[in-house]
């Protein structure tokens, strides 16, 4: 596995990049984004869509889809909590069926947006299946199934393990559920093509770019960097995980590192073996869940099992280049793809890396504003954010534009969110939570009771995270 910890993210191998141009001087605009990752490429687009003469400019302190945008598996769908049954549970029926409505409806527009503006990022329609390898991960699904069914949500069908394993060939499963409102894509591909879109719409694109402040100076907001200032009207802070950084969030936002590798192109015979047809994504029902689909070169990227939470620190941040890689999580996804797999046992794997998802204590997103009429933020999206974003940008749209609608009553606009405990216990309580969740992982493995997350746990997930 040597090798591995020097390779490159292979999504960005996919498309080069052609890098723009840094903050120079001063800039005067009506709304300045903060990241340039999906959520403030979305909201550029949004906002440009319903105003096509605002002055909008997006600030990234790498390059476009630097963070986890240009790096996560691509699953483009509805997940919003741990699953459909959580979600009901921890905010209720109505809350729960019009969040999975809004994200389900993003899937579908990202689709329609990457068929208009001909991006060219390897969208593949073709469902989730959330798959169960023990009895406590089947018992998941179908609390899943049955939440689909209260709420009345369409696109949800059942499989049997016959069903499931004639989808794709792994002894592991025993039954699963497909859900229609899922997309896999190459999200680096995704995210570069998105800021050429809103590029052509009108809005500038800075890279290289590190925000260092943001404060309001007089009338207008004022966003500093190395090379220069932006003032503006309104302000979108971004920056997801790297929101830890900054004192509003640094007791809201957990930065938690989730990894995966991704194998050599399978041939003919081996695509035969594993069958797959569909290109869906699949999950399992983990509490550190495996996530992987099919590229469009025929590899198999395999994330999941596991993710590292650092102690932050302001002269040691918990993100950081060198978490990129970790050598015992490949270790584990290694030898996890080869028990779901056997029949591809001699197939080599060529990238490793990972990423900082942001977690929050209620274990959805916060949208919300800090100063009125002028700073607003949209994060920590639990690792799944790729559809989401596109709802988020359309509530950041809507404050920006001061507009109230059904987007801004959803159960993650404007919440009051729980804070993480300071320094050394948000750490400590972190590691007890990963390591609680892994032994139940094991247990669930093991064929112990365990269908339902321990409340205990629950407790513990929602206060320490
Ligand atoms: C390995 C991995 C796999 C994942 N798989 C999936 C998946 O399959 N499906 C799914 O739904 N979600 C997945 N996710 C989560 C998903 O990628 C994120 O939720 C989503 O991309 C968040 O987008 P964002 O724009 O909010 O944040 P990011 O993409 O992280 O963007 C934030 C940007 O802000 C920039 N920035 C930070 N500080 C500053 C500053 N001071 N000045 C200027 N710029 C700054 C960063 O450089 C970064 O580019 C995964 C994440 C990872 C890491």
């Amino acid at each position: 596995m040597r090798d591995l910890y020097g390779s490159t993210i292979y999504w960005h191998e996919t498309r080069p990049h052609l890098p723009r141009p840094a903050l120079a001087g001063r800039l005067d605009v009506d709304v300045a984004v903060v990241g340039g990752g999906f959520t403030g490429l979305w909201t550029a687009y949004h906002l440009l869509e319903a105003d096509p003469s605002l002055r909008v400019a997006v600030l990234e302190r790498e390059e476009i889809g630097f963070g986890a945008s240009g790096r996560n598996g691509g699953f483009a769908m509805t997940l919003l909590d741990m699953g459909l049954a959580h979600l009901r549970r921890n905010h209720g029926d109505a809350a729960a069926r019009a969040a999975h409505l809004a994200v389900a409806g993003s899937v579908e527009e990202i689709g329609t947006v990457v068929e208009r503006h001909g991006i060219d990022c390897e969208w593949v329609h073709g469902g989730l299946m959330v798959v169960a390898t023990n009895e406590a991960q089947l018992a998941r699904v179908r609390a899943d199934l049955a939440a689909a069914e209260a709420l009345d949500l369409p696109g949800f069908r059942a499989l049997s393990a016959e069903e499931t394993r004639a989808e794709v060939h792994s002894p592991t499963y025993l039954g699963g559920l497909l859900e229609d409102h899922c997309a896999v894509l190459n999200p680096s591909r995704l995210a570069r093509g998105l800021a050429d879109v809103v590029e052509r719409m009108g809005a500038t694109v800075l890279e290289t770019t590190d925000v260092t402040a943001i404060d309001e100076a007089g009338a207008r907001m004022r966003v500093a960097s190395p090379g220069g200032e932006v003032t503006a009207e309104q302000v979108v802070l971004a920056t997801n995980a790297w929101a830890v950084a900054t004192s509003w969030f640094e007791a809201k936002v957990l930065p938690l590192y989730t990894y995966v590798l991704v194998t050599e192109p399978l041939t003919d015979a081996q695509w035969a073996s594993v069958g797959w047809e569909r290109r869906q994504g699949i999950e399992d029902k983990r509490n550190y869940v495996h996530y992987y689909r099919r590229t469009a070169d025929g590899r198999i990227l395999w994330g999941g099992t596991d993710g590292v939470v650092h102690a932050h620190h302001r002269r040691r941040p918990s993100i950081r280049p060198d978490y990129d890689r970790h050598r015992g999580v490949a270790r584990k996804l290694a030898s996890t793809f080869r028990r779901t797999f056997p029949q591809l046992a001699g197939v080599r794997f060529t990238h490793h890396w990972g990423g900082p998802v942001g977690i929050t204590a209620r274990f959805v997103p916060l949208f919300g504003t800090l100063v009125p009429g002028r700073l607003h933020y949209g994060l920590g999206y639990n690792g799944h954010g790729v559809a989401p974003t596109h709802t988020g940008g359309k509530i950041l749209r809507d404050r920006v534009l001061g507009k109230a609608g059904d987007l801004s009553e959803l159960c993650f606009v404007d919440a009051r969110e729980p804070a993480f405990p300071p320094e050394p216990l948000r750490w400590i309580s972190a590691e007890l939570t990963r390591r609680a969740l892994l032994r139940q992982d094991r247990q669930m493995d093991e064929g112990r009771p365990g269908a339902e997350m321990d409340p205990l746990l629950l407790r513990l997930m929602s206060r320490l995270g």
